[in-house]
């Protein structure tokens, strides 16, 4: 007697055609594939006629066109500064932080500063198919509730410094705020709530330690500044006689629940003790840069077999939040500080922004890849256009040639925030009023200060 054809799956969402980029551990590049999609995680990941006929979908994208990726991963960021960009440039870190950042932000940001920044921000995110952000800023609850409502995934942390910080005087009032921020956002599905200590220059021992300490009390992640410039170095050696990383380790602050930004001034064994604590590194090759901070060594890292994520760092610092920009020049500035164009392959870059990204943020059984089990967080990249074309290699294309305005359609979570180019969960026209008008008053600040 022959078999009878089971019954089709339920779907909520189907995306077929299109060629996915998995980003799975063979890499596996399927043409004329399709994802099904129950709730809000990845059910099955196929060829289109197969998963066509397992499923019954309540709807179906046609993807045809287009390569489908996991959502990127935008592993450092400062959301709200987006309303500073282009205000001090050509500055070194520490004028540009001392003499304008600081300031500007003691006297202009609030609670609404932090909504409108933030927002622009998601926007400006979400149209570069970023779909998964880590962020360290003030008001961080006021963050969590702007990702959230657009529909983003966030590891939020509030900063944390030594001095009156605009949302906190001091830092045992930074603390108790944190604390209730983390209760009130812990278990969220999108959002996780984080400490963030800002960098060792900035914090004193007792508080990176009492920082820490409420994070591994609360089981959230600890966001921090390593080793970004010349400054912090020559001050650890003088202050402790040791590397940051070294001093970090010492003072019992690293460990698998933190993320440090940059890692640029790093020896041998800073990056062994790094990977020994299984600390999340994540470059961020534009502002590093633009501040003249040095060139993380992401080749000696990547050769230990830590992985390393990739980030656009803040938009006053960068200035932008696409991570196309930085895919392309994460690549060239390994090629060129090296002289070999063989030191990070596209391949290993696409990574980064991807699987590599997720395992810096110790999230990687969660998002990174496409994959059955994994959230919904997928974006269709378009490679229509003549400077897409022609295609031999897609991970060159998407390294190389590809950009942020190709990034047609996201989903996070299992639910469409972008579609075809046209923002669902946010209000374009509204944010970028409100970003003008904050140009105005930040302007007539300027003048003044
Ligand atoms: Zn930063």
């Amino acid at each position: 007697m022959p078999t009878a054809t089971p019954p089709p799956e339920k779907a909520d969402l189907l995306v077929t055609g299109g060629t996915l980029v998995t980003m799975d551990a063979g890499h596996r590049l399927i043409e004329d594939g399709a994802v099904a999609i129950q709730g809000d995680t990845i059910h099955s990941v196929g060829k289109r006629s197969d998963l066509e006929a397992q499923y019954h979908a309540r709807q179906i994208i046609d993807a045809r066109g287009a390569l489908i990726l996991p959502g990127l991963i935008n592993g450092h960021a400062h959301a709200a500064m987006s309303l500073f960009r282009g205000l001090a440039d050509d500055l070194s870190l520490e004028d540009w932080l001392e003499k304008h950042i600081f300031p500007a932000e003691a006297s202009n940001v609030n609670q609404e500063f932090v909504a409108c920044g933030t927002r622009l921000s998601l926007l400006e995110m979400l149209r570069a198919g970023i779909t998964t952000y880590a962020d360290m800023y003030y008001f961080e609850d006021v963050v969590a509730r702007a990702t959230k409502d657009a529909g983003m995934r966030g590891i939020l942390g509030e900063t944390i410094v030594d001095f009156r910080a605009p949302d906190n005087k001091t830092p045992a009032d930074a603390l108790a705020y944190t604390q209730s921020y983390i209760d009130k956002w812990k278990g969220d599905t999108l959002i996780i709530p984080a400490v963030a200590p800002h960098a060792i220059y900035t914090c004193s021992e007792k508080i990176l330690l009492d920082a820490a300490a409420l994070a591994r009390r609360n089981h959230v992640p600890i966001l921090i500044h390593i080793s970004e410039a010349l400054f912090e170095i020559e001050g650890s050696r003088k202050k402790h006689a040791l590397s940051p990383v070294a001093y970090l380790g010492k003072i019992g602050f690293l460990g698998p629940d933190v993320i440090g930004a940059h890692c640029i001034w790093v020896d041998a064994a800073d990056v062994s003790m790094l990977k020994h604590f299984c600390v999340g590194c994540v470059h961020n090759p534009s502002s590093n840069m633009k501040l003249a901070s040095g060139v993380m060594p992401v080749v000696d890292f990547l050769a230990a077999g830590h992985p390393v994520g990739l980030a656009t760092d803040g938009a006053a610092s960068n200035n932008s939040q696409d991570l196309f920009e930085e895919m392309d020049t994460a690549a060239k500035l390994q090629k060129i500080a090296r002289m070999d164009p063989r030191a990070l392959p596209a391949v290993q870059v696409v990574e980064m922004a991807t699987i590599g990204g997720a395992r810096a943020l110790h999230l990687d059984k969660l998002i990174g890849s496409l994959e059955a089990g994994k959230k919904a967080d997928l974006i269709f990249v378009d490679t229509t256009g003549a400077h897409a074309t022609p295609m031999y290699d897609v991970y060159s294309q998407l390294v190389y040639a590809l950009r942020a305005s190709d990034v047609k359609t996201v989903i996070v979570a299992g639910k469409l925030v972008m579609e075809n180019h046209r923002m669902l969960t946010l209000d374009e026209d509204k944010i970028l009023r409100e970003a003008r008008e904050y140009q105005k008053k930040l302007s007539a600040w300027a003048k003044l200060a």
